[in-house]
């Protein structure tokens, strides 16, 4: 059900419920003050007649008479008279005779002084009174037929102007809550126009201070991101196109002049050793990527463990040199070091090797004595992970830049790569609630801070 309707139905019961309360509670006062006026009518009545009967000595067939032409176009009041012993002295109509009167009911009035009841719609009073000395119960009865027209007045209007205001009221909500929540509709159908390929597109903006204005600036918000993303997105795989065409084009190349002519042995050699190196090239950069999108899996499907840093930090400094002899690595722990709980961290040990590894070897091949070192120093919060190199450094342009996917800097010329090592290593210790830093000097070198919450 839609928003709108639900919101006039809900306002419509609400008033609905309201109202009725409401009217029922005049309804039932307004019954309660009928029932009360009429026994003090019967009341009157008993007294008025026993009066006549007693005093004024007014003959009975008078007093019948009386009753009986009344009773043509009045509601007249039935009074019977009776004694203690329960003897009827008087009655307007026996022949009518409403009020069956028993024994026990004479006791009771005597007891009591008065009764009221119901006798089905009728309503009764029997009272006690005194004449010359003697008691003699009275009782009056009658329907109060005006009292319960005007109840009926009463039904009929509530029930009109109820069932007008519910009425109304469903059509004032409906029409309010259109007038509302229209500009939602605006915003669903501008919204549904919005595709993969038209992503630029966004909700008119408002500065109103509403929460749909709201709504439709963080929407507005989102499309932003998801463009961002959207084009990153194409971005890396076009660098990625680009980055495998580059080897692949150049294994072609070779491989076809080699087998344009005869060639020698050493020259076959050389191609060959050409053709692998860019194969290599092609490996590292699967292997990159993959490990790429491992660090991009969900954290929580990512195994984590307790694992030392130091004992990573080994493992990563000897594949390194395992593929590049050359390289010279140093560990180098700062005092404070020594206690294992300070160095053990929450992580997966396999990202955590790529991201150190991509460190070291970036510290090793952009110097010419293909020299790094690595510091270990607890401090009183974290592990602070210093990565320095004594390199080319980087430019002050490219410092923004180095961390994002596929970027390169301006000495890239200096060594090999293809640009993922840091944004991997980025987003590796960013899963390990890591932070990473860089400060460098051309020709002077780059250090790397890497923070680690203690465990
Ligand atoms: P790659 O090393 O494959 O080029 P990275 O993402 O690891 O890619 O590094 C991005 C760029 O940052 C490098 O191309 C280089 O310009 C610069 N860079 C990173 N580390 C260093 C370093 N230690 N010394 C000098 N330049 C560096």
């Amino acid at each position: 059900m839609k928003i709108q309707h639900k919101l006039s139905l809900l306002f419509t019961a609400l008033t609905a419920t309201i109202l009725s309360v409401f009217a029922g509670l005049i309804y039932y006062s307004a019954d309660g003050i009928r029932e009360i006026e009429f026994y003090k009518r019967l009341q009157r009545e008993a007294i008025t007649k026993a009066n006549l009967f007693f005093t004024a000595k007014v003959e009975s067939r008078t007093l019948q008479t009386i009753y009986k032409n009344n009773r043509e176009t009045l509601n007249e009041v039935e009074v019977a008279v009776y004694d203690t012993d329960f003897k009827l002295l008087y009655h307007d109509a026996a022949d009518i005779d409403f009020v069956k009167e028993t024994k026990q009911m004479i006791g009771d009035v005597q007891k009591k002084k008065i009764l009221q009841f119901y006798q089905d719609d009728w309503q009764v009073v029997a009272l006690l009174m005194r004449f010359d000395g003697k008691q003699y119960i009275i009782t009056a009865t009658a329907y109060d037929q005006y009292g319960f027209q005007k109840l009926k007045h009463m039904r009929q209007t509530i029930w009109t102007v109820f069932i007008f205001s519910v009425l109304i009221i469903y059509l004032a909500g409906r029409f309010f809550s259109k007038r509302v929540l229209s500009p939602v509709a605006e915003i669903v159908s501008n919204v549904k126009s919005i595709t993969a390929s038209n992503l630029d597109l966004r909700l008119p903006r408002s500065n109103g201070k509403d929460e749909l204005s709201a709504l439709s600036n963080t929407f507005n918000e989102m499309l932003d991101r998801l463009e961002h993303s959207f084009e990153s997105q194409k971005q890396f795989v076009s660098n990625i196109s680009h980055e495998l065409r580059t080897p692949l084009s150049a294994i072609i190349a070779e491989l076809e002049i080699s087998t344009n002519r005869e060639r020698s042995i050493p020259e076959y050699k050389e191609v060959i050793q050409n053709a692998l190196n860019d194969a290599q090239k092609l490996a590292k950069l699967s292997t990159s990527l993959l490990d790429f999108a491992k660090a991009n899996y969900d954290p929580s499907k990512i195994a984590f463990r307790k694992i030392r840093l130091d004992e990573i930090l080994l493992d990563a400094m000897h594949d390194v040199q395992k593929q590049n002899e050359h390289y010279q690595i140093d560990i180098r722990f700062q005092s404070g070091s020594e206690n294992e709980q300070d160095i053990l961290v929450y992580g997966n040990e396999y990202l955590l090797k790529v991201a150190f590894k991509n460190l070291l070897e970036n510290g090793c091949k952009f110097s010419k004595t293909h020299r790094c070192s690595v510091s270990i120093e607890t401090q009183k919060n974290h592990v602070l992970l210093q990565f320095s190199d004594e390199g080319i450094g980087i430019s002050e342009n490219d410092l923004p830049h180095i961390f994002e996917p596929f970027y390169r800097g301006d000495n890239k010329t200096f060594a090999d790569g293809n640009g993922i090592g840091l944004s991997l290593t980025k987003k590796i210790l960013q899963l390990h609630h890591g932070e990473i830093e860089v400060s460098s000097l051309v020709n002077k070198g780059t250090v790397y801070h890497i923070l680690f919450p203690h465990m």
